[in-house]
């Protein structure tokens, strides 16, 4: 901070948290989104990658009565003190590249050369716009001094390995497939369980379970499958081979209308600060829904007002059913709605 700015600098004392005073979480929110609005309509899109920063300008829908040549230059304007605005709030340095929509007048496309030196000139970090390229993108380089702010608070995503796409549950279950069809090829084994995602699970099985049927045929093996939310879509778990009894054991943990003990460990919130009285309470098992899924439903999305749980607290509930999971054979019949435990039971 600079001293001669120290007197700006005072105490903060209002009720309300001060990320919440002024609009914090919101705003941060704002600056990590890929797509910023213009107030006409348009809105620019803020791609990083490695080498550059490329920024490209749209005029989304058509607006106003205004010719087609006014909206380009009055959304190119209006995206030069965007842009400039989201490189010193997301502090973007290094080659950024801006794709200003085409103008037809090179007087237009002066004024947007001019428009982004003058508020370049503002910024205080420097700055150099390097010119305009045969296609129309703009060349700016922009000193880099520390991480930028999604450099600062966000990760990869482990999905995609950060390039947007992952596999299609059809492109994924077509894989799984070859891959069963592979094991079959290599397994000694009369029968095998699989894990996949539970989208992925589904285009395996197909409808009716015919998928699943026609790969038993044309395998010789019996192939269980089962929905895991653990996996991602693309990933194929064998979790057992062995004999068709023993797989048949392991796909149906548990049997319909067995009852369980769940311990299930309570979620912390920031906030909480009183146990809500009712929330110990040992449901039991009656007609109809367990108490102990109406509660469960309750602290996945706690209201703020809502009495959240003692951080540590826990409860014993007796299910009727677990979570249900899809599990077919083709000895099996048809496709079973079985149940078996969630993974927050121990
Ligand atoms: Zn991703």
């Amino acid at each position: 901070m600079a001293p001669a700015l120290a007197d700006r600098v005072f105490r903060y004392t209002g009720e309300t948290p001060l990320f919440e005073a002024l609009d914090i979480n919101r705003q941060i929110k704002e600056a990590l989104k890929r797509e910023v609005s213009l107030p006409s309509g348009g809105y620019i899109v803020i791609d990083s990658t490695e080498a550059l920063t490329a920024i490209d300008v749209n005029t989304g829908k058509y607006v106003g009565d205004k010719s087609l040549e006014e909206t380009v230059l009055r959304t190119n304007i209006e995206a030069v003190s965007e842009v400039v605005r989201q490189l010193r709030l997301r502090d973007i340095g290094g080659i950024i590249v801006i794709d200003f929509i085409d103008m037809a007048r090179d007087a237009h496309r002066s004024l947007v050369m001019r428009e982004l030196e003058e508020h370049l000139r503002r910024d205080r970090t420097r700055s150099a716009v390097l010119g305009i390229t045969h296609l129309g993108l703009v060349e700016v380089t922009r000193r880099k001094r520390r991480q930028s702010l999604p450099e600062l608070l966000t990760r990869t995503c482990p999905a995609c390995g950060g390039s947007g796409r992952v596999i299609t549950e059809t492109a994924a279950g077509r894989q799984a497939r070859r891959q069963l069809r592979k094991l079959a090829r290599e397994t000694q084994s009369e029968a095998f369980l699989v894990e996949a995602h539970p989208s992925v699970a589904a285009v395996l099985i197909g409808p009716g379970g015919s998928h699943l049927r026609e790969l038993e045929r044309e395998t010789g093996k019996s192939i269980f499958v089962r929905g895991s939310e653990a996996c991602q879509v693309g990933e194929l778990r064998l979790v057992a081979q062995g004999s068709r009894q023993d797989m048949l054991a392991q796909a149906l943990p548990v049997q319909a209308g067995q009852v369980l003990e769940l311990r299930v460990e309570e979620p912390t919130f920031p906030t909480a600060k009183t146990a809500s009285p009712g929330w110990r309470a040992t449901s039991s098992t009656s007609r109809g829904r367990p108490a102990g899924w109406a509660r469960r439903s309750r602290w996945r999305s706690p209201r703020p007002s809502a009495p959240t749980p003692r951080p540590g607290s826990w409860c014993e509930r007796r299910l009727l059913s677990p979570p249900p999971v899809s599990v077919r054979t083709l000895h099996n019949g048809p496709v079973a709605k079985t149940r078996t435990p969630s993974r927050n039971i121990s």
